[in-house]
């Protein structure tokens, strides 16, 4: 298949593209009517995007029953020869572009049918890890130093660092892109480990499914035999019960048998609703590391990083516009380049200041400038030269109290927020605390020059 659509493709492409980016690549197997493609490399990733319409096409053309080509590197080919030296690959052996392929979708920790060129192969990680979501493709900043050195030191010393490892963070914050990494390279240094990565909603649906076909035994084994369980969004299993039961067990025996368990998840386990005390409180057990939005010099170098990998040349003053206009969000950063560098192919011109402005107008106009709480204490914490995680703390010492109280007054001057969800949001504090710490600052803000002053900056730097 994939020779025959590098054949249409071959002449639609200019000749050095084609040799550098497509001939390379290799037919690896079929799964279904999924076609997975071999590339030399994790540069190689961007082949899928860059050529998916022509993909498509020769695949419409040629009428193949294919309905997704998934690239995928060496480390991750279950059938992948040794790469030579030179970088090129070694002639794969013949029968294994028609070896059986229903074996790869069973049950991942069933040792089956290996060829005789592959050990075991744990393809369960190798098909949800994205190659691209790698520790060196993390871009490091304030807000998620701590987050990213506790995976680093979990990754290098699985289950002996830190167990589990709580990773929480808004939306887009790259707590998925964290756990993948902690997968690729556990990998590296243990290539027999195995790893499961599942997410929360999957976790659950496939429980359920296990119930239903009475496939439990195997479902228990694909989770408690594994060495490191990566389990992302776990806030969705909020209120499931049957699944939360599940879990725990799970946790309970890959815990006492010391193997790593890490969980992401959009808010710390404490403020996690409707699950269950004796979870909540494993959670806690690790280490619980928080990501914050990143700062505006980390969204330029982001920015600066996918615009490498993408090989584009991104100005810097760019790369400061977006950064500025582009929300907290890294997806949403990520989808603004991606829209400005496939704009500036379309239109065949270069990528400056003023393109930026126009192409990335009506994307910037539909986002809703809003002043949230999470802003607001990252703001003040920045001010202080303190964590966010402090002001969510028990803490009473001057330090913390009062940079927590000018929050919680920023926070009801600037957002809608009522008391009690203000109270939540700084670590579950009462409301009745959060309103005398407001009247507080009121009255100090009109005595004391100093607060007043640094008041009105951090109000000028929040809108
Ligand atoms: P989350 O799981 O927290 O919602 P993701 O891990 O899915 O967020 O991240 C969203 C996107 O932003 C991904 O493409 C990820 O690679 C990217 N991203 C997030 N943070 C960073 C960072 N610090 N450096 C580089 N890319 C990042
Ligand atoms: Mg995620």
């Amino acid at each position: 298949y994939w020779v025959r659509i590098l054949a249409a493709l071959e002449k639609k492409i200019n000749r050095q593209s084609y040799e550098t980016w497509l001939k390379p690549t290799r037919f690896s197997h079929l799964e279904g009517k999924k076609l997975f493609v071999r590339i030399p490399s994790a540069d190689f990733q961007h082949v899928g995007d860059r050529y998916a319409d022509l993909i498509q096409e020769a695949i419409e053309n040629l009428e193949l029953d294919v309905e997704a080509v998934v690239l995928i590197t060496p480390e991750q080919d279950p059938r992948a020869p040794k790469v030579r030296e030179d970088g090129g690959f070694a002639p794969l052996p013949s029968h294994s572009q028609n070896a059986p392929q229903q074996s790869r979708l069973a049950s991942p920790s069933a040792p089956a049918a290996p060829g005789p060129e592959q050990s075991r192969f744990d393809w369960n990680t190798a098909s949800q890890l994205n190659p691209r979501y790698q520790f060196d493709a993390f871009v490091v900043g304030s807000g998620n130093q701590f987050a990213m050195a506790a995976a680093q030191a979990v990754a290098e010393r699985p289950s002996k660092a830190y167990n589990p490892l709580f990773l929480y963070g808004g939306v887009g914050m790259g707590k998925t892109h964290l756990m993948h990494a902690i997968g690729h390279d556990v990998k590296r240094r243990m290539p027999h480990a195995s790893i499961s990565y599942v997410s929360g909603e999957k976790f659950m649906n496939e429980m359920v499914d296990s119930v239903r076909y009475q496939k439990m035994t195997s479902f228990r084994d694909r989770f408690r035999n594994v060495d490191v369980l990566l389990i992302d969004d776990i806030q969705f299993m909020a209120g499931k019960e049957r699944t939360q039961e599940e879990f725990f067990h799970t946790f309970n025996t890959l815990h006492e048998s010391m193997k790593q368990i890490v969980i992401a998840s959009d808010r710390p386990p404490k403020e996690l609703p409707d699950f269950e005390d004796r979870l909540r409180s494993r959670f806690e057990w690790g280490l619980i590391a928080d990501i914050q939005p990143p700062d505006l010099e980390t969204k330029v170098a982001i920015l600066q990083k996918k615009a490498e990998n993408e090989q584009t040349q991104l100005p810097t003053d760019v790369a400061l516009f977006i950064a500025s206009n582009v929300r907290t969000n890294v997806r949403e950063l990520e989808g603004a380049l991606v829209r400005l560098i496939a704009w500036c192919s379309m239109h065949g011109v270069e990528i400056t200041l003023a393109v930026a402005q126009q192409c990335l107008k009506q994307f910037i106009d539909t986002q809703v400038r809003k002043i949230t709480i999470e802003a607001i204490q990252r703001t003040v914490a920045e001010q202080f030269g303190m964590r966010v995680s402090e002001l969510k703390q028990k803490n009473n010492s001057r330090q913390i109290v009062v940079p927590r109280q000018i929050a919680m007054y920023l926070a009801k001057q600037l957002t809608e927020a009522s008391l009690p969800e203000i109270g939540r949001q700084f670590g579950g504090k009462h409301h009745t605390t959060v309103m005398h710490s407001i009247s507080k600052i009121d009255e100090q803000r009109r005595a004391d020059k100093d607060l007043n002053r640094t008041i009105n900056k951090l109000m000028e730097t929040l809108s």
